[in-house]
């Protein structure tokens, strides 16, 4: 079976948006690589992030914004003989994007960003009472490429 890969950028979109966690990938000054797994909301191409406003990722984000984010989904094991190893694989969705980091400032666009991110996991809207908004640390990924490639659907 061949991997396929993804060419119509709203299935990109949309195998993302299915994901329930991203890994955030980034390199820090000392050119290490650095992960986290995050909750994430998706609107218009851009993924939304929220945070507290310090921690080793934030310290790295703000000297590089660069990252590349990766989404998979639907893992399930398949095989076609159940004695042989090399007949296993593991069908999935995957999704790659690459970006760069903007941190929102705007009280509005924090409270927008929170949203998007709270509506994906719960479909709900919600208010935020005003040190909420100030404590949190929102953050944004402007896309310039998507990758996706699935195997086994
Ligand atoms: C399913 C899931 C969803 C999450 N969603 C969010 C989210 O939406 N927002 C958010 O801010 N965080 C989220 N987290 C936690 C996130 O992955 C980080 O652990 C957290 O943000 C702290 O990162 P930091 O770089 O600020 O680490 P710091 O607090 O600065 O931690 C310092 C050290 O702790 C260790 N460490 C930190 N995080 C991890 C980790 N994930 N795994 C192993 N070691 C670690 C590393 O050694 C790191 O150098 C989520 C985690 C999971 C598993």
């Amino acid at each position: 079976m061949k991997p396929r890969i993804l060419t119509n950028p709203q299935e990109v979109l949309d195998t993302a948006d299915k994901c329930d966690v991203c890994f955030v990938s980034m390199v820090d000054t000392h050119g290490m690589p650095y992960m986290v797994p995050m909750n994430f909301g998706l609107k218009d191409g851009i993924i939304y992030l929220h945070s507290a406003q310090t921690g080793r990722k934030i310290d790295i984000l703000k000297t590089n914004p660069n990252v590349c984010v990766g989404f998979t989904n639907d893992h399930k094991l398949r095989w076609q003989n159940e004695d042989v190893a090399c007949s296993y694989s593991m069908k999935y969705r995957s999704i790659r994007a690459y970006g760069t980091v903007r941190f929102i400032e705007n009280e509005q666009q924090k409270i927008d960003a929170l949203n998007i991110i709270m509506h994906k996991y719960t479909g709900k809207e919600f208010g935020y009472n005003a040190p909420s908004i100030r404590e949190v640390l929102c953050w944004c990924v402007d896309v310039n490429k998507w990758e996706g490639k699935v195997y086994g659907y």
